[in-house]
C-alpha cells in the first residue's frame, strides 16, 4: 500500500472501543462522550476480516488501542484471531494499564508482543488528578509489574507533557531509564475539541524536555526499541532504557507516516486528524469487496496534519483522541 506521496503504509491502529475507565485531562471530557451504540461497533469477526483483507494488500503490523482496549470483553480472543493471520508480523497494544494486572498473562499468551503504557506522572496524587479517577495509580503500577512478569519487553511508557502538572518530573522519568529497561517517551500535547484551553496554555515542547534531560548527563541518539513509530530515542551512558520524544507539534513527522487507523465503528482513517475517513463497516456488512474502499482511502491520505496549537481548526471536528485510538 503506497500513497500518492510515496509513503508505504503497513501499520494499522485498531480502536476496539471508544469507552474508557479514565478521563485524562488532555483526552476525554470529565462527563465522557456520547458512546457508540453496540450495533455500531465492529465485532471481532469483522475486525479480523478487515485485517485479513489489508494483510493481503501489504499490512504487516497491528496495534490494538481504544478508548481503553482492556475494557472490551474477551480481548485475548481478538488477539488470537489477528495473531493467526500469517502476514501480521507484529502485534502490539496501547493501554492505561489499570486493568492490566489481571490480563497481562492472557494477552501475552494470546499473542501480544509489545506493550505501550500511558503513565503521566510517578506520583499517585498526580496520576489521580490527571486521569481524574482517584485510586488508579496502584492499579497501574500493579499492571506494569504484571506485564514485566509476563515477559513483555520492551515496555514503552507514554508521558504526555503538561506544564504545571508533570513537567517538573521530566528528570525523574529519565532517571528510571538508568535502572529499568523502560523506554520513556515524552509526547507533545495535541489540540482537540475537548482540550483547547489546556493545549493552548500548558503545552511543553519536547525540545525543552530534552534540554532538561541533557542537563542530567550526556545523551546519545540511539535506534531505540523495535517499533513502528515516529519517536526519536536517546540513551544515557550504559542505561538499560531509553528516553524518546514524539513531536507532532514542534517537528511533525508526517513525511514518514506509515499508518492508518480503524475506528471502533469501522471507519478507516488515513490521518489521525482531519475529517477524512471511509466507512468500511457498511460495505463489509453488505458483503462488498473492501479492497476498492481501502485503495480509495490510501489515495486520499493527506500529506500532513494541519494542527494549530490552541485551535480545533486542524483536528477536523475530533473531540478526543479516544475516538480514533491516538
Ligand atoms: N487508553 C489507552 C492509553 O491511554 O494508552 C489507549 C488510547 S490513548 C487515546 C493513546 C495515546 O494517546 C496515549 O498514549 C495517550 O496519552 C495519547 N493521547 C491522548 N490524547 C492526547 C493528546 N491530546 N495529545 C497527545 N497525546 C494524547
Ligand atoms: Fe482513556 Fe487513554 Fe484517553 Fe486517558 S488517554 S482518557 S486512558 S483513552
Amino acid at each position: 500500500m503506497i500513497d500518492q506521496f510515496g509513503r508505504r503504509v503497513e501499520y494499522l491502529r485498531i480502536s476496539v472501543t471508544d469507552k474508557c475507565n479514565l478521563r485524562c485531562v488532555y483526552c476525554m471530557p470529565m462527563e465522557g462522550l456520547p458512546w457508540l451504540k453496540r450495533e455500531e461497533i465492529l465485532s471481532y469477526e469483522e475486525i479480523e476480516q478487515i485485517v485479513r483483507t489489508m494483510a493481503g494488500m501489504g499490512l504487516r503490523r497491528v496495534r490494538i488501542t481504544g478508548g481503553e482496549p482492556l475494557v472490551r470483553r474477551d480481548l485475548p480472543d481478538l488477539i488470537r484471531m489477528i495473531s493467526a493471520i500469517p502476514e501480521i508480523e507484529d502485534l502490539s497494544l496501547s493501554t492505561n494499564a489499570v486493568l492490566l494486572e489481571d490480563q497481562a498473562e492472557a494477552l501475552r499468551s494470546a499473542g501480544v508482543q509489545r506493550l505501550n503504557v500511558s503513565l503521566d506522572s510517578l506520583r499517585a496524587d498526580r496520576v489521580d488528578a490527571i486521569s481524574r479517577r482517584p485510586g488508579s495509580y496502584p492499579a497501574i503500577m500493579a499492571g506494569l509489574d504484571a506485564a514485566e512478569r509476563a515477559g513483555f519487553a520492551p515496555i514503552k511508557i507514554n508521558v504526555v507533557l503538561i506544564r504545571g502538572q508533570n513537567d517538573d518530573e521530566i528528570a525523574d522519568f529519565a532517571e528510571i531509564t538508568r535502572k529499568r529497561p523502560w523506554h520513556i517517551r515524552f509526547i507533545e500535547l495535541m489540540p482537540t475539541g475537548a482540550n483547547l484551553d489546556l493545549s493552548a496554555k500548558q503545552f511543553v515542547s519536547c525540545d525543552e524536555a530534552l534540554r532538561r534531560v541533557e542537563a542530567i548527563d550526556a545523551l546519545e541518539p540511539v535506534a531505540g526499541p523495535f517499533g513502528n513509530g515516529p519517536a526519536r530515542y536517546y540513551r544515557f551512558p550504559n542505561a538499560p532504557g531509553t528516553v524518546g520524544v514524539i513531536t507532532p507539534m514542534s517537528h511533525n513527522y508526517c513525511d514518514r507516516c506509515n499508518r492508518m487507523r480503524l475506528t471502533a465503528d469501522g471507519h478507516l482513517r488515513p490521518c489521525l486528524f482531519g475529517s477524512i475517513q471511509t466507512n468500511l463497516r457498511d460495505p463489509l456488512r453488505a458483503g462488498e469487496d473492501l479492497v476498492p474502499h481501502i485503495v480509495h482511502t490510501l489515495q486520499i491520505k493527506p500529506e500532513r496534519h494541519y494542527l494549530i496549537q490552541g485551535s480545533d481548526v486542524g483536528s477536523g471536528g475530533l473531540v478526543a483522541l479516544s475516538q480514533t485510538g491516538g
